[in-house]
């Protein structure tokens, strides 16, 4: 299992400190969660903050848009090279399309799916994904209590992956804790 801290939950008036903290403690990945103010009820962080992060990071970026623009977000923040890029099912009227952008510009693509979001409506997208993320709370602010459904989801969307593309991970954000840690690993 990897694990992918989020950046929400940190001090920005100490980032650089935080980012460093999370890396010596062991994470896989650094997430960071882009929020427009259209897509979600809230603001967060442009490429001018996720730049000094990265220089920051010794592990790789993993970034969740929020976006309802994805094209011109995607192209905001490629040229920092994270790791993953995933992007909301729910605001992209053409996915095939971007996933492939995001590929030829030499990042994993991934997905995101909102609670509500039935797996089933990526199926025909997993083979060209690195990676689905499945919310488990609703995109827009930190803190919040984990939505227990996400776990027979993430069990729908394992059996739609091990038929589709086994090597695409899943990826579980928001509310994750010591107390589901071990039902999501199962
Ligand atoms: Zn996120």
């Amino acid at each position: 299992m990897l694990v992918a801290p989020s950046i929400l939950s940190a001090d920005f008036g100490n980032l650089e400190q935080e980012i460093k903290a999370i890396c010596e403690a062991g994470c896989d990945l650094v997430h960071v969660d882009v929020m427009d103010g259209h897509f979600v009820p809230n603001l967060t962080i442009g490429p001018v903050v996720v730049e000094p992060v990265s220089k920051a990071s010794s592990k790789p970026l993993d970034i969740h848009l929020m976006v309802e623009n994805n094209n011109f977000f995607v192209d905001l923040f490629a040229p920092l090279k994270p790791k993953y890029l995933s992007f909301h099912i729910e605001s992209e009227k053409h996915p095939h399309r971007l996933i492939q952008k995001i590929r030829s510009l030499g990042i994993s693509p991934a997905i995101t799916l909102n609670p509500h979001t039935k797996v089933e409506d990526i199926e025909y997208l997993l083979e060209d994904l690195d990676m689905v993320l499945l919310m488990s709370v609703n995109p827009g602010f930190g803190g919040q209590k984990f939505i227990p459904s996400v776990i027979e989801k993430a069990k729908k969307l394992k059996e739609l992956i091990k038929k589709r593309n086994p090597n695409c991970l899943i990826e579980v954000d928001g509310g994750v804790s010591d107390k589901n840690i071990k039902e999501l690993k199962d």
